[in-house]
């Protein structure tokens, strides 16, 4: 039977999921040895650092992660990153095929004036700060002010209002960061307001998170009816089930007894953010006022400003290169998750851009999986693995091999604690 090593960069959803795909395309002359490389001490991407704290459910995607590195011929390098600790053309070198799983994790830019002011955020700098990102510890989150504006039409819109907008011992049970709970316990903002730059019917947030709003014991949560009404009216009975199923948890929401509780999360449409004022820090941000013609949303040319402390853009995310690999258009320059001629693939993210939940990744990566088992030559190269790079090199990795129960239990508590690390390190110096 021929073995051939694959080597899998990052340790997010799409590059469990690729594993799983070869895993599960393991026929009796073929099978493969997966190296998994993670920039981060601890593996699951988004699941870990994007999943908001309050959605511990969708978290438990975790256990089909554990079961996939588990189920043999897998080993783990975390602390290792791609394009800084190991050059991409060392991997492609040694491996059969490398797969490139690193998702998105730069948050694009409004382009607006003041958008550098103290207090205006990016959700891909604060959504991780929240969920004990190492890289986002030290960010200074200011919640010294009654309201905050959210810029975005997306669930990561909706999770960072209402993390905002929480009671924060509705936190307590969660694994929120205690750096972040901390900052929220003493938060003054009462007010968060969510701004669409189109009508509700283009919003992008899914039905059952908004579903979940009127559930919220410590928030009234107020959509404008009329906005609703409006919007229903304008998409008639043609609206895509998605949109129908929008419209009406919105609708649900305009129903909703939205008075009488502290804290208030507000969605507004058709505003476009046009500037953030402030002397040190953000103390105002001015919109512009849209309208929706012939179906086209355009600027009226009217404003309106909100006063506020803090405004989180959450408007998409871009990939950040890593040397020796194309990129195009905020991602993987690829052909059906091809990079073509060479044998590099990309999956998730990093191969489409940041679009769709974790279930998304799975058929994506399985497709691409396939095309890579096609390319394969037909007997492995056998030139080394990534050992061969990090051991011995001064290179602060740990590895896990499936079996390993420390890795398990590491996995459970999701720590991301160094102490942690180092007791890995002396128990594991190495992992040939
Ligand atoms: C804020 C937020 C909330 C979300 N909430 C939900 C939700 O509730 N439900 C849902 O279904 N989906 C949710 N999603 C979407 C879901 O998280 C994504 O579909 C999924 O995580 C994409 O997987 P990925 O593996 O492509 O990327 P990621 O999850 O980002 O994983 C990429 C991994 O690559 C690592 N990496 C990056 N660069 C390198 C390098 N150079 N070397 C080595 N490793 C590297 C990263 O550290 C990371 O671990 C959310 C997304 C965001 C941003």
């Amino acid at each position: 039977m021929a073995t051939f090593r694959i080597a899998i960069v990052g340790a997010g959803p799409a590059g469990y999921f690729a594993a799983q795909a070869l895993q599960n395309l393991t026929t009796e002359d073929k099978s493969f040895a997966i190296d998994m490389i993670e920039r981060l001490p601890t593996p699951w991407g988004l699941v870990r650092s994007g999943v908001a704290p309050d959605h511990p459910k969708i978290k438990t995607v975790s256990k089909v992660f554990e079961k996939v590195a588990t189920a043999g011929n897998f080993r783990l390098f975390g602390n290792v990153e791609l394009g800084t600790d190991v050059a991409t053309t060392d991997l492609i070198d040694r491996y059969d095929a490398v797969i490139i799983a690193t998702g998105s994790s730069l948050g694009r830019k409004l382009g607006i004036p003041g958008e550098e002011l103290f207090g205006s955020l990016s959700a891909a700098d604060f959504v991780p700060w929240y969920n004990g990102h190492p890289d986002y510890k030290d960010l200074v989150v200011p919640v010294d002010c009654e309201t905050a504006v959210v810029i975005g039409a997306g669930n990561v819109a909706m999770d960072v209002a209402r993390m905002l907008a929480l009671e924060p011992s509705e936190l307590d049970e969660t694994d929120t960061a205690d750096h972040a709970l901390e900052v929220l316990r003493r938060s003054a903002i009462r007010k968060v307001i969510v701004c669409a730059r189109r009508g509700p019917e283009h919003a992008a947030f899914t039905a059952p998170e908004l579903r979940e709003l009127p559930k919220l014991e410590h928030t009234n949560v107020i959509i404008d009816a009329a906005e609703i009404q409006a919007a229903l009216a304008r998409v008639g009975d043609e609206a895509e089930k998605d949109v129908r199923s929008n419209l009406a948890a919105m609708e649900l929401i305009t129903q909703t007894d939205n008075s009488g509780r502290d804290r208030t999360m507000e969605f507004k449409f058709f505003l476009a953010p046009l500037e953030i004022r402030g002397t040190d820090r953000a103390e105002e941000i001015i919109l512009g006022i849209n309208n929706i013609e012939d179906g086209k949303v355009v600027a009226t040319g009217e404003t309106t400003t909100i006063k506020c402390g803090l405004v989180i853009s959450a408007i998409g995310y871009e990939a950040s290169s890593i040397h020796g690999v194309p990129y195009a258009k905020g991602k993987v320059e690829n052909v059906d998750g091809r990079v073509v001629g060479t044998n590099v693939y990309a999956v998730g993210w990093a191969k489409r851009g940041p679009s769709g939940v974790i279930g998304t990744n799975k058929s994506d990566a399985s497709d691409v999986v396939k095309l890579l088992i096609e390319d394969l030559p037909a007997q492995p190269k056998e030139r080394g693995d990534i050992t061969d790079l990090i051991v011995g090199h001064r290179i602060d990795f740990f590895c896990f091999h499936g079996t390993n129960t420390i890795y398990i239990s590491f996995n459970l508590y999701g720590i991301w604690r160094r102490s942690l690390q180092r007791l890995l390190q002396r128990t594991f110096p190495s992992c040939n």
